[in-house]
């Protein structure tokens, strides 16, 4: 019998055996609790809007979040992929995992509320602040140029989110600045666990009707045999410390993404950009490593970036 996915309903006793784990309940937001206030972005799901709810923590009366409606409910793939993220969401706790306050399932369509991060997203962020263009704020002013010690703490924090997904098993899949948010005062975390995005299109390589692949964050594993695990999300680590240290570049953008699956296939890599110290370029060589088991640990990258965070001052006279 055909299954009807509107008529799908999330249990909220729903639980995962995965890795013997225990999934937590996933809070429940009325419709009319939500207020919207405008449109934040377009992303895989549908509109992502800035809005308030009411009581929604005990800290505050009123709490500014980020709300993603899903487009296309009719579709059961859509739907599948939205119950698959609410369950994993409702999951994971973290300082620089973006904060999931619950669902609204009794709108039309279904959303998800998240913590507003009002930087917005890492990739944007870094352009806005790169030496290669002045670009100004709503006010007029222009943003402040991010300095190598900020592109540091930027890339620690990623690392010591993924660390965390890494524990959990949890294979990101899709991890690239489009995908982490900012918010003050510099507070990075991973925002987006969906699999195919809408504004950034470019960066995603269509096979067949309905995938779209981020090739250009691909390790050869998952492009040849569609590989994922915690070590392509590894590779693709790499790739987003290039894109922080080149301020939000896309990686390979000289090529086309036949030319990128050539060029990562046959062992070429991408180069060290300007901005970068050498023991960052180090780090990323060893995300790079042709074959899995031979790419540095998730744990290991971050241990290396927190040392020289915190030895700053002395490793950056050494890099300039
Ligand atoms: P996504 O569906 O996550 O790809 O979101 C699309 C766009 O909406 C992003 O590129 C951001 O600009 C914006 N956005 C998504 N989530 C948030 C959030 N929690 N806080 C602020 N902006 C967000």
């Amino acid at each position: 019998m055909p299954v009807n996915s509107r008529k799908m309903v999330i249990n909220p006793n729903y639980c995962s055996q995965a890795d013997g784990v225990t999934s937590k309940e996933i809070r429940y937001i009325a419709q009319e609790k939500i207020s919207f206030i405008q449109i934040l972005g377009e992303g895989a799901f549908g509109r992502v809007y800035l809005g308030t709810v009411d009581y929604l923590t005990r800290e505050e009366p009123t709490t500014m979040v980020a709300v993603k409606t899903l487009k296309d409910i009719d579709h059961d793939e859509a739907w599948h992929n939205f119950t698959r993220e609410v369950q994993l969401l409702a999951n994971l706790s973290h300082d620089n995992i973006v904060r999931f306050y619950g669902v609204s399932i009794d709108s039309d369509p279904p959303m998800m509320v998240f913590e507003y991060m009002e930087l917005g997203d890492l990739n944007n962020f870094l352009r806005n602040r790169s030496p290669d263009l002045v670009v100004y704020d709503s006010n007029g002013k222009p943003f402040e140029i991010l300095s190598c010690s900020q592109l540091l703490n930027i890339s620690v924090q990623v690392a010591c989110g993924m660390e965390y997904l890494a524990s959990q098993h949890f294979v990101h899949r899709d991890l690239a600045t489009r995908n982490c948010l900012v918010g003050g005062p510099l507070v990075v975390k991973i925002g987006d666990f969906g699999m195919s995005r809408d504004v950034y299109s470019t960066d995603y390589y269509r096979v067949g009707k309905n995938t779209m692949l981020p090739i250009r964050w691909m390790p050869p594993e998952s492009i040849l045999h569609r590989k994922f695990t915690a070590e392509s999300d590894v590779w693709s680590f790499g790739v987003l410390l290039w894109e922080v240290f080149t301020y939000g570049r896309q990686p390979w953008y000289e090529s086309s993404n036949i030319e990128v699956i050539q060029h990562v296939t046959c062992g070429r890599r991408l180069v060290k950009p300007d901005a970068c110290p050498q023991d960052i370029y180090h780090l990323m060589q060893g995300c790079w490593a042709h074959e899995p088991e031979n790419r540095t640990l998730m744990k290991t990258i971050y241990k290396h970036l927190s040392v020289m965070m915190r030895n700053e001052p002395e490793y950056l006279e050494v890099i300039e």
